[in-house]
């Protein structure tokens, strides 16, 4: 069996709104550039992704959605008709075939899904999937098909398989969260920058699933301007409860890298030290309770130049046990990308450290934060003790 499957194809390039939307999957290309350049990522380890299904796309997605999705791409609708659909805003634009590039996107992580459940690989990546606002029948904040969404139901069909979904990008995983808040066999974990400034606006502490599926999902929205300590002592105790409580089948993460200091559309303050951290807990998991079964995605980053590449290329090298490199990028890759940038590369896999100005409300936020993890946690911190 593989260590890891690398899933792309070129046609997931083609989720492409305009040549000036924040959602640029050139991320895929130099992310892919950068992990061969360090002869990382040989052609044997890289798995071609299929469409998916529009049978699979409705495991989640209404099938009058999916229908606007495609006639909408083939400039076969009017766009105020569309427009409710959530297609056609400024946010998630009209583009041609916009079904057949959503649906790549989906068959990807689908793609990733098999290599894993049916053992051909212990871990899969899908850096083009992790749209996480899609909606049963509406696009929203750059997403038309949730892929992730979509994913887990594939699994609990196909697989019979309780799914435990961590969700690490900056903006709330509403999609997915919707998509399982009744059901007790997926449990869906989102850190995110509190919606009271940033866009869904959702995923309170307080949203706790409904019905038989009450208790199995979980919110830690932090502060704006969180720092790594901060960020990491939330992710690494809370991923970790949570995880020992619900015993999943396998881990699927969204691993959206904007909660960098240079993201330019949330107010995080991360830097490299956070995604070198993220992946080896999700790992450390995966192998703990999972059989290593572990599925991995991108999602947003916005900074495609000087954050995203390295952020998810230490993604792929802890899944495939390699070190983690420090010091200088490679040569070629700076020197072929660096002219295209609009903005300086960053030279080394590190951020310099400091980064930015100190924080004077650096202890207040962190206080703030463990409050909200303690209540986030409560309900099942309980339980254990009850259980002794
Ligand atoms: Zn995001």
């Amino acid at each position: 069996m593989k260590k890891a499957s690398f899933v792309f194809s070129d046609g997931q390039l083609d989720y492409k709104f305009s040549d000036t939307h924040p959602f640029n999957q050139k991320r895929l290309v130099l992310t892919a550039d950068l992990l061969k350049n360090i002869g990382a990522l040989p052609d044997s380890a890289v798995v071609r992704s299929r469409m998916a299904t529009d049978e699979e796309l409705a495991l989640i997605h209404d099938e009058r959605y999916i229908e606007i999705v495609k006639k909408a791409g083939h400039g076969e609708i009017a766009p105020e008709a569309a427009e409710n659909y959530g297609i056609g805003t400024e946010d998630t634009p009209i583009f041609e075939d916009m079904h057949e590039a959503s649906a790549m996107l989906v068959g990807g992580t689908l793609t990733a899904v098999d290599e894993v459940m049916e053992g051909r690989a212990r871990h899969a990546l899908n850096l083009g999937g992790g749209l996480h606002h899609g909606f049963r029948g509406k696009a929203s904040g750059f997403c038309v098909y949730n892929d992730s969404s979509v994913a887990i139901r594939y699994m609990q069909e196909k697989y019979g398989a309780r799914v435990l979904y961590i969700d690490t990008d900056a903006h709330h995983g509403d999609g997915v969260q919707w998509s399982f808040y009744d059901d007790p066999d997926v449990c869906t974990v989102s850190i995110h920058e509190t919606g009271r400034y940033l866009f869904p606006g959702t995923g309170a502490v307080t949203e706790r699933g409904s019905g038989k599926g009450y208790g199995f999902s979980f919110n830690f929205p932090i502060d704006a301007f969180t720092e790594d300590d901060s960020f990491l002592e939330i992710y690494r105790t809370g991923v970790r409860e949570i995880a020992e409580f619900f015993k999943p089948d396998v881990i699927l993460t969204q691993n959206g890298a904007d909660a960098h200091y240079f993201d330019p559309l949330t107010h995080l303050y991360s830097t490299m030290k956070t995604y070198r951290e993220i992946p080896k807990l999700a790992l450390e998991l995966a192998e703990e309770f999972c059989g290593g079964r572990w599925i991995a995605v991108g999602g947003g980053g916005y900074d495609i130049w000087r954050v995203v590449p390295r952020a998810w290329s230490l993604i792929w090298l802890t899944m495939t046990g390699q070190p983690l490199p420090s010091g200088p990028l490679p040569k070629e890759w700076l020197e072929k990308y660096g002219p295209q940038s609009p903005v300086p590369l960053m030279p080394d896999w590190e951020d310099p450290d400091p980064l930015y100005e100190p924080i004077p409300r650096k202890a207040e936020i962190t206080e703030k934060n463990r409050h909200m993890m303690d209540k986030a946690l409560h309900l099942i911190r309980s339980e254990q003790q009850r259980r002794g």
